[in-house]
């Protein structure tokens, strides 16, 4: 009996260390707003890097012809072809493929990586070519999609700054990864070249606002996290005198590394951070995607099992780090069977330690759904959407004007508890009234699509 209380106790201190009050959330909805102003008066002003990215132009539907996309970001890559319709018609139709990428390429030279996915290109190409809508000498035009940290100089050009996810590529390191790229495909005989090189936070943006016109921002919510939105080009002082056709520009935000006293802080998420690492970055990363809600749980039902000894021989699993994936947690806190057969099949015997396991996967997820809720929310402030009439908004007080915000992530696509509780705290922050014009829209995959539009949208032909 004892050590249940104990158990119950520490329970109930990691609620109240996780807790998100409407005010609480308000304060993290000010921090964001006021974050991506320093972030973007001065380059370092802020955690909130807020990155140009030179797209001023998002596609809106009269985009014609074929265009290419190449999305590179992790182990896969991915090459597509889009057909556009022009007015009206939409996406005609669009074709994908994925590739493995080597091992030994992802830590070889710059010229063997490029060189392998221009051939790979080349390939995709000529087998899907029907030849009924490009001249076969005509240049072709590609969006790149490169996740990696970029310092881009334009919408086609940029610098890779580092390499992550496992890649060591060195000697690209310092180089414009386009420019590699069109060496690569001129050097394959292909005739392309790279119109846009964008981070896919903009690709899905891109898609978003391509079929509909109100979107003003995207997030995602997958392993990790990110947004980017649309930034009037005047409140960008770092950049001063950058002038864009739309007055507009679209700003990514590297929200992931987004830091506030406010948020919740519990010394599971602490102790976490130690040990990541990364430690010290990313830390509204670390509390609300895919990557760390599983080990964040575990954390807490681990320190249980040490202090309260409720699991006996199952405490062992628990002390691995990372071996509670989210998406075993997702599968235990929605399981609605009344003797949770799924938990018991992923983790114990024992019922009432199986609606602990529950509960503390709710309130971490809950957390998390919440903050991210709070994130949207303060990008909507900054630009004067969030009904709250400021200067920003340019209009005057309470005039109803539609947002869409693009949501894409396996968390937010696929965890119905994480997609409902924050679906359910923008309501809440923003008031009915309000939230009845901001409408979130889930996409999937949308990133290389998006990247073959911004393609389109910046063509030169
Ligand atoms: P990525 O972000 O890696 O490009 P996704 O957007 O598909 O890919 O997100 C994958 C992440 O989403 C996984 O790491 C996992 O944390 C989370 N996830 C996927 N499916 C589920 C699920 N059913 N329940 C909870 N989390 C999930």
């Amino acid at each position: 009996r004892r050590k249940w209380r104990r158990a119950v106790e520490m329970l109930q201190e990691f609620e109240e260390g996780c807790a998100t009050s409407i005010g609480r959330l308000r304060q993290v909805v000010d921090a964001m707003a006021v974050e991506m102003h320093a972030g973007l008066a001065s380059d370092g002003g802020s955690k909130l890097r807020m990155l140009l990215t030179f797209v001023d132009n998002l596609p809106d539907g009269n985009e014609k012809g074929t265009y290419y996309a190449l999305d590179l970001g992790g182990t896969n890559f991915r090459v597509l072809r889009v057909q556009l319709g022009g007015r009206g018609s939409m996406i005609l139709s669009h074709q994908v493929k994925h590739h493995p990428i080597p091992q030994e390429l992802m830590s070889g030279t710059s010229e063997d990586l490029f060189d392998f996915i221009a051939r790979t290109l080349k390939q995709f190409v000529e087998q899907e070519d029907d030849g009924s809508e490009q001249k076969v000498d005509e240049k072709k035009e590609l969006g790149f999609t490169f996740s990696f940290p970029v310092r881009q100089m334009s919408v086609s050009s940029g610098i890779l700054v580092k390499w992550t996810k496992g890649f060591s590529v060195e000697d690209a390191v310092g180089k414009d990864v386009a420019r590699c790229l069109e060496e690569a495909m001129t050097k394959a005989g292909l005739n392309m070249q790279v119109a846009a090189l964008v981070d896919d936070i903009v690709g899905t943006l891109a898609l978003c606002h391509y079929y509909d016109k109100d979107t003003v921002a995207a997030v995602v919510i997958g392993t990790g996290t990110n947004a980017c939105y649309v930034e009037r080009t005047d409140a960008i002082i770092k950049c001063q005198g950058l002038l864009t056709s739309s007055g507009g520009t679209v700003v990514n935000m590297e929200w992931g590394n987004f830091w506030s006293s406010h948020l919740p802080r519990t010394s599971y998420d602490i102790a976490l951070d130690d040990e990541s690492p990364n430690s010290n970055d990313q830390g509204f990363e670390k509390m609300i995607s895919g990557m760390y809600l599983g080990d964040i749980a575990r954390r807490v039902l681990y320190r249980m099992a040490q202090e309260a000894d409720i699991f006996g021989d199952d405490a062992y699993n628990l002390s691995i780090q990372f071996i509670f994936r989210t998406p075993l947690m997702a599968a235990m806190h929605e399981d609605e069977s009344p003797d949770l057969r799924e938990v018991r099949r992923i983790l114990t015997e024992n019922l009432l330690v199986r609606r602990l396991i529950v509960r503390v996967c709710d309130i971490v997820t809950r957390r998390a759904a919440r903050l991210a809720a709070a994130g949207i929310v303060g990008i909507l402030k900054k630009i004067g959407r969030d009904g709250s009439g400021g200067v920003a908004s340019g209009r005057t007080k309470g005039t109803p004007r539609r947002t869409v915000v693009a949501i894409e992530g396996g968390l937010y696509a696929h965890y119905s508890m994480f997609r409902e509780y924050l679906n359910e705290a923008v309501v809440e922050i923003l008031g009915e009234e309000v939230a009845q014009n901001v409408v979130l829209r889930v996409s999937e995959d949308g990133s290389g699509i998006g990247a073959a539009l911004l393609a389109a949208a910046y063509s030169s032909n």
